[in-house]
């Protein structure tokens, strides 16, 4: 066990500039995934900056959407009735995710902010450039069942494990954090995850000390026509292997428009605009779904132990998208 200093935040402000003056310090929201890693010796804070005490937890409509506080939890987010109604894809996200008491500990912001579960990463003996930069990829050529099929380099082949962000991707959500300075900004969700190019050590684009607030959803289009398809080694309590956000507008029997974001494939929740792009105009059928499925999965390179995904991903789609479309 390494010492830490232990910091109880009673406001934003004082959280973000008690972590941004200090380069090894860390919020801790729920601590479902922080406190697991600092355990392995995969994370190492000299001070933790508890955050749990701050009044962020609001889930509440403005302007046509919604603001949920990034210290809601899981379970309180998934079962909110304006979530349920207006972003039934969001509350099915949730609740694939995890189980119900990590739910009721795990925050959304922390969920936003969960590490690979790439098992080289976990491991101290072994290389990993996300843990220590410059060290190597033990899983490059190593077992990578699980890793990424999308986006990876050559430095990191890692996959983004959730599953609430795959679905505040469809619904364009955004990210809003506040710095050391008192200012706020907002960050569209699709530029909020990494792709590990030369430095997998970020995961994000937040900065050291930037504090998540809230996230925000646009004005809901999707609640009648989504669906959140996971699949996994087993049914319950495990991470993906292929998750799919899929959602639909529907113009009678035509798409008008659609949401495809696939989960587990790489390091960051990945949208397929080009899949969006091939389903818009398109009738409801299956070969508009399977046309679309391997437009997704065109730039897929898959590694040793993994192309199994490519197929899975492309069968992942059809379904989700015929569940979306309620046809099957
Ligand atoms: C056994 C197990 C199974 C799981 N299965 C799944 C699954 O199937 N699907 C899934 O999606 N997740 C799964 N999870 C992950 C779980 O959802 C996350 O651990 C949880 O959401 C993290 O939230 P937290 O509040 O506990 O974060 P913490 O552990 O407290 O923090 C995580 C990170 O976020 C940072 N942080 C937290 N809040 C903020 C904030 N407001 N602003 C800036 N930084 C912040 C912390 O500094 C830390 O780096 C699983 C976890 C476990 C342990
Ligand atoms: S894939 Fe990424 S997280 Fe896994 S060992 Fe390689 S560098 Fe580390």
């Amino acid at each position: 066990m390494r010492p830490f200093d232990y910091v109880r935040a009673d406001s934003p402000d004082a959280a973000a500039r008690a972590v941004a003056a200090n380069p090894r310090a860390k919020f801790l929201a729920g601590g479902t995934n922080l406190l697991d890693l600092m355990k392995e010796d995969v994370e190492q804070p000299t001070a933790l900056v508890d955050l749990t005490r701050l009044r962020l937890a609001d889930i509440r409509a403005v302007r046509g959407g919604v603001s949920i506080g990034a210290l809601a939890t899981n379970a309180t987010t998934a079962n909110h009735p304006l979530i349920r109604q207006q972003y039934p894809l969001l509350t099915q996200a949730i609740v694939a995710g995890a189980s119900g008491q990590l739910r009721n500990m795990a925050t959304n912001g922390g969920n936003l902010l969960q590490r690979t579960r790439c098992q080289y990463f976990y491991d101290t003996a072994m290389p990993c450039n996300k843990r220590e930069p410059g060290s190597g990829c033990g899983a490059r050529e190593g077992i990578n069942r699980n890793h990424a099929i999308l986006g990876w380099s050559e430095s990191c082949v890692a996959t983004y494990p959730g599953d609430m962000a795959n679905a505040l991707y469809a619904l364009e959500a955004v990210v809003r954090v506040r710095g050391a300075d008192g200012r706020e900004r907002t960050i569209p969700i699709d530029e909020f995850h990494r792709l590990p190019g030369d430095t997998p050590q970020r995961d994000t684009t937040l900065e050291h000390g930037e504090l998540i607030v809230a996230i925000e959803l646009p004005p809901s289009r999707f609640a009648g026509n989504s669906h959140y398809l996971k699949v996994r080694d087993r049914a319950s309590y495990a991470f993906a292997l292929v998750a799919v956000a899929a959602a639909l507008e529907l113009d009678g029997g035509t798409i008008r428009q659609a949401r495809v974001v696939l989960g587990s494939v790489a390091h960051k929740p990945w949208r397929s605009r080009e899949a969006e792009a091939a389903l818009a105009g398109q009738p409801l059928t299956d070969a508009s779904f399977r046309r679309a499925a391997e437009v997704a999965l065109r730039p897929a390179r898959p590694l040793e132990h993994n192309a199994y995904k490519v197929e899975l991903a492309k069968r992942a789609i059809v379904r989700a998208l015929a569940r979306a479309g309620r046809m099957a």
